[in-house]
């Protein structure tokens, strides 16, 4: 059985005012020891008991380290990096997360030592305002040198910028590509700043204290980031990720394409196969699989991970670990998530597989007939796929591909 493997560390030095991941800057030592210790317990139990329940091996085909801060941690990662390779396929890609702040060269040498061949790290942007409003705790020199430190020890880096902050002019943002074009990263994820309920950010937004970017100007810097990454020679993967050739994130790939992950730690979601459960399969016999999440406040995940599980099916084991399972999720709902990410990838969406999810033909809306004749949308075997100009409009398109089925 071949998966991807999510682990969320979170543990921050500092926290970010727009953020809304599973993070604590309250921590010591103990508590990084427990919590790794969860971690190794979970891999166990969970990958034994895929096995059991397949009969096959389980295998990974990627490692992502997300937080958090993975990057604060170095020999924290042996035992569990040890029991992970008893598992990984052979050039398997693994993913490091860090903050220009943490990258040091000893850093670099411990990660790569312990096999981490991709980088992903957080600048966000390269301008001072910037880094002050989105409360970063690093300067625009200190993220340059600590990505032209990373490309040297590990060359597959990702840069993450945000768009759309407050202050932000179409300049700013065109600098910020152009740099990024500059330092020679050959991966690119960019996001729009959101205002989530229980962040500060989102507070402020609430009381009227800060005004969120107009849609109008979130697509001007879409716009602005396909010109410059398109003419830099990047390949629009997906709405927020840009890769040159041979760089694309094979784990990225995993999430769009509707594959299965293993998802470990606190705040993490994993999305594994349900087996033979009757209300997990499709009409002819499609896995949609079974989502959870394991709690987001690390001393709640920690009091409810116990050292060993007595049950036997998967849904059981994941609830025993103290995750909770996403029971409202049936044929009408895993068609939507599937086809709202798939939209917004190059490798569009793959109809055999909605039509075995749904038992229907697609049929095409007549918008979706007009998108295919003005060329902004076409057939490409069992596959619809949209222009890059229409991922960002994903929402309206989703529900036009949905009901043509
Ligand atoms: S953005 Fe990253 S560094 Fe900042 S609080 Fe969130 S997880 Fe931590």
């Amino acid at each position: 059985m071949r998966l991807g493997l999510y682990i969320h560390i979170p543990f921050c030095s500092f926290l970010c005012h727009y953020c809304d991941f599973a993070k604590t800057a309250n921590y010591d030592s103990i508590l990084v020891q427990d919590y790794f210790s969860a971690l190794l317990n979970q891999f166990r139990v969970l990958t034994r008991h895929l096995e059991q329940m397949s009969g096959r091996p389980v295998s990974f085909s990627s490692v992502y380290f997300g937080g958090g801060t993975p990057g604060l941690f170095t020999t924290e990662y042996t035992s569990l990096l040890n029991a992970v390779y008893e598992h990984l396929d052979p050039g398997a890609e693994i993913t490091m997360e860090c903050n220009p702040k943490n990258l040091n060269q000893n850093a670099l040498d411990a990660w790569k030592g312990m096999g981490v061949n991709r980088l992903s790290i957080g600048v966000q942007t390269l301008h001072k305002k910037g880094l002050e409003i989105l409360t970063r705790d690093h300067d625009a020199s200190t993220a340059l040198r600590a990505l032209e430190l990373a490309m040297h020890a590990i060359p597959s880096v990702n840069m993450d910028l945000i768009y759309g902050w407050p202050g932000q002019d179409a300049d700013d943002w065109v600098s910020d590509l152009h740099q990024l074009v500059n330092s020679g990263v050959p991966h690119a994820s960019l996001y729009s700043l959101t205002y989530e309920d229980r962040t500060p950010f989102g507070r402020m937004a609430r009381r009227g204290k800060v005004r969120p970017a107009a849609d109008e100007a979130l697509v001007d810097r879409y716009v602005a980031a396909r010109e410059i990454l398109g003419a830099a020679g990047f390949e629009h993967d997906e709405v927020s990720n840009w890769a040159r050739s041979k760089f694309t994130c094979r784990h990225n790939w995993l999430y769009w394409d509707f594959k299965h992950f293993l998802g470990i730690g606190a705040g993490a979601h994993g999305f594994l196969p349900a087996g033979t459960s009757a209300e997990a399969m499709a009409p002819d016999g499609v896995d949609i699989g079974m989502r959870y999440s394991f709690p987001r406040d690390v001393r709640t995940f920690l009091r409810r991970a116990p050292d060993s599980v007595i049950s036997e099916s998967l849904t059981s084991v994941v609830r025993e670990l103290g995750g909770e399972i996403d029971e409202g999720r049936d044929l009408d709902s895993a068609l939507i998530e599937y086809v709202g990410g798939a939209l917004r990838t190059r490798h569009g969406i793959d109809l055999s597989l909605c039509e075995k999810i749904t038992g229907q033909v697609f049929s095409p809306r007549p918008v979706v007939v007009e998108a295919l004749k003005r060329g902004i949308a076409w057939r490409d075997g069992p596959r619809l796929r949209f222009d890059p100009a229409e991922w960002f409009r994903e929402n309206s398109w989703a529900s036009e591909v949905l009901l043509s089925f």
